[in-house]
């Protein structure tokens, strides 16, 4: 048990007050994350951009009462807190936790690499969990502050702990390895990716061997020729340690001599049978997977199981039943105007926590829902984990649960707060569920795989024709931050969320935008702030293209319109002082070369004094639209319109003699002319993962991707034709398949005839013939194992919507903006 004081003590801070003796239990990093109040410790991390302990008063308000802080705070105004004063809050974290790891002694096994560490630590759980008590780590937490709030979780009921570690630059696995302390480890693969951080492989590989400074064993593929160098050198180097344990190496190879020497690898339609020899006897798994990634992550674990003395015949049967792991939340539309967050694979409390903000960043719908299975963690007895579960609910705002489970219904007295009802089972929920008694909620569907909640996804998702926009909520949130990295302390950051985002959904960005601190949003017209305001967006919304008829909504909704003219200022003036309101935010675009919208360098005069006129208006700020900032051939241009920016805004700033926000940059300005950022940046296509500059580019991530799937295939004899007009003939037998997307969808007709391409089982397919309204055909011939049913990439990480645009003669924005609404999105967080 921790309290303030031995905390204190283990961390050499300084006591600075002491008011009681609460017990801590959980570490709060994230004032947003706070669940429960009284037995969190409060460490606020200081990074060049955020210091959090300007949340120390919000959260103190909110109950919190323990602190570790790195900076002098006002003890007065905390009377009733236990403050610990550190020299550095992140190095106070990462020694908490290496104490807390400390204070046991059984196996923990250490993964890092590449890629599939997580996939590798869940699919040991799924193998282990009968034998084990274990703890590990959520999802992929595995940075410098995920891995301490997983090692955070161990307790005494533990007899095993599985942790993944990631680091992005050198000098980061030390810290990991003191928390961590692996006694085994697992180096799953060494690619290319990520290399952003490090002078070449060997550097990477070398930082990540940290990992293994005290282990026991270190499992890994011999294949990897790089990693096979610097582990030998490794184990030279540290391997033999004055005490008796060398680090012992346990490898696995295809191609040569091994520990475990895999000789085969017999892949059929849906099983792969592996055949092994290992300490000369031959033996075999079959796991339900083809892919080549699935089978080396299995073959790892596989390792690992032989190092744990388990018998053949038990890793036999459990590799034939690995699940699919479940790498990401997803939201999706739901009937009667749900939406649905499906998360039908595993419930403890780390998850639960997770998948509770998600929920929680969704404001959309009155209502939210949880359909919770029993918690499935031992450990805690039954009571306290569902008071804290309830405690959880209540933190985040849940209104409605139903349990499923004979425990969690057992439990049902703790849920007082919130309206419950519960099911003994799975199949009782669903034959006595309405589903119409879902009605405009965000519903959490969370569940142990056992409970089988995908019937209860199926139930209550809207089925999805097969052509579907993913947008990466993970990825919009890395960009926004790639872009904040290259702002000035104190600039703001507007977020343009017009034309559905971008094409990319409406209030479910907006949520997201929220949630991370953007302080702007704007939209071009008033019904799309309408819509947000609905959903519950709060933030102040800028609408740019003000129409008349819409006035009267933007003064009801609190929507902040562009004035641009003398006329559209006068019909604006009329509606407020009609409604009485003064002070009323505005905004003025002034036109300083695009020639589109703004008022003009001869309009200022009149302009001043009709915005100081009976004190109607207040000027939120003043702004100007550059019109080829991505471009360095017009750089000159560009400096002109900002010149001529700062000198108009100038004037009419001195004139209305109160600060007003300034602003031009768009998303290629924010990195190409970083002078013109001011007071505050419009951020658009590039938070959508587009620089349109391009030399941002591989600072960002992916966020849509365009997918459907094979309707047909054909086989096309010489000499016949294809599609409407038959425009296209086959010269030799050919084979085509038939795809469920076309210009209806937004896939333009200029991409026919061979201009466009897709993506098949990793493969260019060209488009052949025209474009019909809903499908298209593509050449596959050259791609002899696409089957119906088959995914196609139409755009995403593998294939840029950049390219798509030049094969279809236009730019991004408008291949975002074009995929039409019946196109469903699903937003998913990793
Ligand atoms: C759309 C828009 C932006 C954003 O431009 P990007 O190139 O997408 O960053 C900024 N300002 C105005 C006025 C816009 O209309």
């Amino acid at each position: 048990m921790y309290t303030a004081e031995s905390i204190s003590k283990i961390l050499k801070g300084e006591l600075l007050q002491q008011t009681g003796h609460p017990e801590i239990e959980h570490i709060l990093l994230d004032s947003r994350k706070l669940l429960v109040a009284e037995t969190s410790v409060f460490i606020p991390l200081v990074s060049e951009r955020r210091n959090a302990h300007q949340y120390i008063d919000e959260l103190y308000k909110k109950g919190v009462s323990n602190f570790i802080v790195s900076e002098p705070v006002s003890i007065g105004l905390y009377p009733k807190a236990n403050i610990i004063q550190v020299k550095n809050t992140l190095q106070a974290l990462h020694a908490l936790v290496a104490w807390h790891r400390h204070q046991f002694q059984i196996p923990v096994i250490g993964i890092t690499g590449s890629n599939g560490k997580t996939i590798v630590k869940e699919w040991l759980y799924q193998l282990l969990e009968k034998d084990y008590n274990i703890v590990r780590s959520p999802k992929s937490y595995n940075s410098q502050i995920g891995v301490p709030l997983s090692v955070w979780q161990m307790k005494a009921e533990n007899d095993l702990a599985i942790f993944e570690a990631g680091i992005s630059q050198p000098g980061e696995m030390v810290n990991l390895e003191k928390v961590i302390r692996p006694t085994i480890g697992i180096f799953t693969n060494i690619g290319e990716a990520h290399n952003e951080g490090f002078l070449n492989i060997r550097q990477k590989v070398n930082e990540k061997l940290i990992l293994f400074m005290k282990s026991d064993v270190l499992i890994y593929c011999k294949d990897y020729l790089a990693l096979n160098e610097c582990v030998n050198n490794f184990h030279n180097l540290v391997g033999k340690r004055e005490i008796d344990n060398d680090l012992q190496l346990l490898t696995w190879s295809r191609k040569t001599d091994a520990d475990l020497r895999v000789i085969g690898v017999d892949k059929n339609s849906n099983h792969t049978r592996i055949d092994a020899l290992y300490k000369q006897e031959p033996i075999f798994i079959r796991i339900p997977f083809v892919d080549e990634g699935s089978i080396e992550n299995a073959i790892h674990c596989w390792a690992l199981m032989l190092y744990l003395g388990k018998p053949q015949q038990v890793i036999q049967e459990r590799m034939d039943h690995l699940g699919n792991i479940a790498m990401r939340l997803e939201m999706k539309q739901g009937i009667n105007n749900c939406s649905i967050i499906n998360d039908s694979y595993n419930s403890d409390l780390g998850s639960l926590a997770i998948a509770l903000e998600f929920l929680q960043q969704q404001r959309q719908h009155p209502v939210r829902t949880v359909i919770l299975s029993d918690i499935l963690q031992s450990g805690k007895s039954e009571g306290s984990l569902y008071e804290e579960v309830a405690g959880m609910l209540e933190q985040k705002g849940i209104q409605k649960l139903i349990g499923i489970g004979k425990n969690i219904s057992r439990e049902k007295q703790s849920f007082s707060k919130v309206k419950a009802s519960f099911f003994a089972n799975t199949e009782e929920f669903l034959q006595q569920v309405n589903p119409n008694e879902f009605q405009n909620e965000s519903i959490l569907v969370k569940g142990a795989r056992i409970f089988q909640f995908e019937r209860i996804g199926k139930l209550l998702e809207q089925k999805a024709h097969q052509t579907i926009l993913e947008i990466n909520l993970n990825a919009i949130a890395h960009n926004i931050k790639a872009y904040q990295a290259l702002l000035k302390p104190g600039i703001k950051l507007m977020a343009m969320v017009k034309a559905f985002s971008y094409g990319s959904g409406s209030f479910e960005i907006a949520s997201l935008l929220q949630f991370h601190g953007v302080d702007y949003l704007a939209v071009a017209y008033a019904d799309e702030g309408v819509d947000l305001r609905r959903a519950g967006i709060t933030l102040p919304i800028m609408v740019m293209n003000p129409e008349p008829t819409t006035f009267e909504a933007i003064l009801q909704w609190n929507l902040e319109p562009e004035l641009y003219s003398m006329h559209i200022l006068d019909q604006f003036e009329e509606v407020v002082r009609y409604a009485n309101k003064s002070n009323y935010p505005v905004h003025i675009k002034l036109d300083t070369g695009m020639h589109r919208l703004g008022f003009e360098q001869s309009d200022l005069p009149v302009l001043v004094q009709r915005l100081q006129h009976e004190g109607l208006f207040k000027v939120q700020s003043i702004f100007s639209h550059l019109a080829s900032s991505e471009d360095p051939a017009k750089d000159d241009f560009t400096k002109k319109q900002y010149e001529r920016f700062i000198k108009m805004s100038a004037t009419l700033q001195q004139q209305l003699g109160y600060a007003v926000i300034r602003h031009i940059a768009n998303s290629a300005a924010i990195h190409r002319h970083p002078d013109m950022q001011l007071d505050m940046v419009r951020l658009g296509i590039g938070m959508y993962g587009v620089d349109s500059a391009a030399s941002f580019q591989d600072k960002l991530r992916n966020v849509s991707t365009l997918k459907t799937t094979i309707a047909q295939l054909k086989h096309i004899p010489a000499g016949d034709s294809v599609g409407y007009g038959g425009q296209w003939t086959a010269t030799a037998p050919a084979v085509t398949a038939t795809v469920r997307i076309g210009y209806a969808d937004g896939y333009s007709r200029k991409l026919g005839n061979g201009n466009g391409k897709m993506l098949i089982r990793n493969k260019l397919a060209p488009v052949v013939g025209v474009v019909a309204m809903d499908m298209l055909m593509l050449d596959v011939t050259h791609i002899p194992d696409a089957a119906e049913g088959d995914e196609v990439i139409v755009f995403g990480e593998a294939l840029p919507v950049q390219e798509v645009a030049d094969w279809a003669g236009t730019i991004p924005y408008e291949i975002l903006t074009g995929i039409s609404q019946r196109v469903k999105r699903v937003y998913f967080q990793e």
